[in-house]
């Protein structure tokens, strides 16, 4: 069998995977990008927040990739209070089959090499990797990364799968729009039920979704709520199964005692996005997460030049990305159990968070911030309160 090589093999073309392709190809090293399915539609809201859309200008201010840019929150508490929060600096929702589209080609323009089959197995040789495809393929590589999202097989292999309290469970439905499509996106909050129910409206569909902690609820009660919610949304009836289309997927949503042994790399190999269990505990958004830590990866790979200082660069990513981010979604694993369980000024947490919000701007603002991805959570609770203190 013919053997193919390359410096750099990457499992998975979502988000982080080709974004990470793109950076490392930009600056000429030589990268060799799988996935079976290449631009997908994959299980998703879609949601991309403003700091994505802010930091990613260049990939995101593409005009020929459609979007809704969203300017307008509904959000419902567990006992059906509302509030509708407007904003001036939109996040945006993609179909996430154009997503994957705008990150993939940008990787193909910078020429990364990418290969349309699934890595079925990899084995470390003394110092490189030999990558074996589900269609016969046999490559060679120096370094290896991960980047094969939530159920990620390559994690399986280099420590082993999420254990069930780091994972959410989603269900959802696309539904086709041809007319008649609201532009604001709507969350809400259910009783005892650490997660949310969402609508978000992308080109000519609504996304809908509910996401709990798995093994919280069953997969029928979850369906169950999902129709319940849809339903309500277009007045008490679900559309024709012709406009429905239904999904369901898993999101790391690593729990407080999981963050700080979380191993991301090892010898000549790393884990990038979801793989890595890169996603809010909270929201579950996963998409900026993905970029960064793709980022991250590729700025430490460039920054040591010679092969055989991966060591160099696997560490460190491995401080970057807690520095980043790391150290705050541990934080927001920390809040969890208060977010969709806790008490705040004699309510529960997210009813409080509503019904202030209706009457204080500073409470608004920090919902505000929180929506868009701007909001620390080592901070969200001092500052709503901080907020509510200078009305009284
Ligand atoms: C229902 C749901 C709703 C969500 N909503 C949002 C949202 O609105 N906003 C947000 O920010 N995040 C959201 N997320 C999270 C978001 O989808 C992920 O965080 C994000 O896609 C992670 O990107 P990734 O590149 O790490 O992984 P993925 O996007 O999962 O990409 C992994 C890729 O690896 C490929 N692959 C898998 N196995 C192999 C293999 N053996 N060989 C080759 N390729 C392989 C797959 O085909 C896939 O293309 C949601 C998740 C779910 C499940």
């Amino acid at each position: 069998m013919t053997e193919s090589v390359a410096e750099i093999a990457i499992i998975g073309a979502g988000p982080a995977g080709a974004f990470l392709a793109s950076r490392l190809a930009e600056a000429g090293r030589d990268v060799v990008l799988f996935d079976p399915k290449g631009a997908w539609e994959k299980p998703c809201g879609g949601g991309v927040p403003t700091r994505a859309l802010r930091e990613y200008a260049p990939l995101f201010d593409r005009t020929d990739y459609p979007r809704k840019l969203i300017r307008r929150v509904t959000l419902i508490s567990p006992v059906m209070r509302r509030i509708t929060i407007d904003f001036d600096e939109p996040f945006a929702i993609y179909s996430r089959q154009v997503l994957n589209g705008l990150v993939l080609d940008r990787a193909l323009e910078a020429g990364a090499r990418f290969v349309r089959a699934t890595v079925a197995d990899f084995q470390r040789a003394a110092d490189h990797w030999q990558i074996t495809t589900a269609d016969g393929q046999s490559w060679r590589a120096r370094f290896l990364v991960g980047a094969d999202g939530a159920a990620s097989a390559s994690r399986r292999k280099l420590v082993g799968i999420f254990p069930k309290q780091d994972l959410a469970l989603a269900f959802g439905y696309n539904v086709t729009m041809s007319e008649g499509q609201r532009e604001e996106v709507v969350v809400q909050f259910l009783r005892d039920f650490t997660g949310y129910v969402w609508a978000f409206p992308r080109p000519g569909v609504m996304n809908f979704g509910v996401a709990s902690k798995l093994g919280e609820r069953t997969s029928d009660e979850l369906r169950g709520i999902l129709k319940r919610f849809v339903a309500d949304y277009f007045g008490g009836q679900l559309p024709g199964e012709e406009r429905l289309s239904f999904f369901g997927a898993k999101i790391p949503t690593l729990d407080y005692a999981s963050w700080r042994g979380l191993r991301t790399v090892g010898d000549g190999w790393a884990l990038v996005g979801d793989a890595a269990g890169f996603a809010d505990p909270i929201t579950g958004e996963g998409i900026y997460y993905a970029l960064r830590s793709a980022e991250l990866m590729a700025e430490a790979l460039l920054a040591s030049p010679a092969a055989d200082e991966y060591h160099a660069a696997t560490a460190k990513y491995e401080r970057d990305w807690r520095a980043a981010f790391g150290h705050d979604l541990e934080r927001a694993a920390r809040r969890l159990p208060l977010f969709y369980r806790g008490r705040f000024c004699g309510r529960r947490f997210t009813d409080a968070m509503i019904l202030l919000a209706k009457y204080h701007r500073g409470v608004r603002r920090v919902l505000v911030r929180a929506v868009v991805g701007y909001q620390s959570y080592a901070t969200l609770k001092r500052e709503l309160l901080r907020s509510v203190l200078r009305v009284f």
